[in-house]
């Protein structure tokens, strides 16, 4: 199964260019974009990120997922991850005043990510390792990022040091169609960075809660984080989680004493 998986991520997925700018993500079996830089030309065309609408920020998110969406193959409601996905997030469409789209991308890499638009996307490799609390907890996790404006800021401060909110401001706030090459320098910006030590906190505390209070396992959180801890330095699990989600151990911790 798992070799079948590995078949299928090298030949059905468009590897692009690779990473740009001081992220450490061996060979990802996921597709992600190049082009960082090449289009957007930082401090050009400065604008106030306040000046961006939420509306606005949506529309960008929006086309972001899609655009990723159309790179990667998504395990649809027959696929049996598609099938596990769907069952463990039951009553999740929606969280926290926040619309969710939770689907499974068949790519092997152990990885999640959460866009501000709601978007969640869950790797088949991160799955075949957690138990279904452990993944709900990934999923508590990344809707913290997302609840607690980790995400928006991001793409608030992408959209501040690019040529696109001057072009959306100019035409009454409509947001055009981007360019692929747009979209992979605001995914990159926005989903492949690193993020800080105090935001993983803010979302590992949002994830407890959320953990609790939908009367999933709350101890899952610490062992996904042990089980991410113990693969770090494995050479054969390539975890792009960790490379945008650091320090699990010490997470581990905290998500313990938390518990009590
Ligand atoms: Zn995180």
């Amino acid at each position: 199964m798992k070799d079948e998986f590995a078949t299928l991520s090298r030949r059905d997925i468009v590897r692009l260019s690779a990473l740009a700018g001081g992220i450490s993500v061996a060979a990802p079996g996921w597709a992600q974009f190049g082009g960082i830089g090449k289009v957007l030309d930082a401090g050009k065309d400065v604008v106030k990120a306040e000046t961006i609408s939420d509306a606005e920020l949506k529309t960008y998110f929006d086309e972001v997922a899609a655009e990723t969406d159309r790179q990667n193959p998504i395990a649809g409601p027959k696929d049996p991850y598609g099938k596990r996905l769907a069952t463990l997030a039951k009553g999740l469409n929606s969280h926290d005043g926040l619309t969710l789209d939770i689907k499974a991308y068949l790519v092997k890499d152990v990885n999640a990510f959460a866009m501000g638009n709601g978007t969640i996307r869950v790797f088949a490799g991160l799955m075949d390792q957690f138990t279904d609390d452990e993944i709900r907890y990934v999923i508590g996790h990344e809707i913290g990022h997302v609840k607690a404006g980790h995400s928006k800021k991001r793409m608030q401060t992408a959209l501040r040091a690019s040529a696109l909110q001057k072009g959306a401001g100019a035409t009454g706030g409509t947001v055009g169609r981007l360019a692929s090459s747009q979209l992979g320098d605001l995914f990159n910006k926005v989903v492949v960075a690193q993020h800080s030590q105090k935001n993983e906190n803010e979302a590992d505390d949002y994830a407890m809660n959320f953990m609790k209070t939908k009367g999933y396992e709350p101890v899952a959180a610490a062992t996904a984080l042990e089980k991410l801890a113990a693969m770090e330095g494995d050479k054969k699990n390539p975890l792009q989680f960790l490379s945008t989600h650091p320090s699990p151990g010490a997470r581990a911790k905290r998500m313990r004493a938390q518990l009590v």
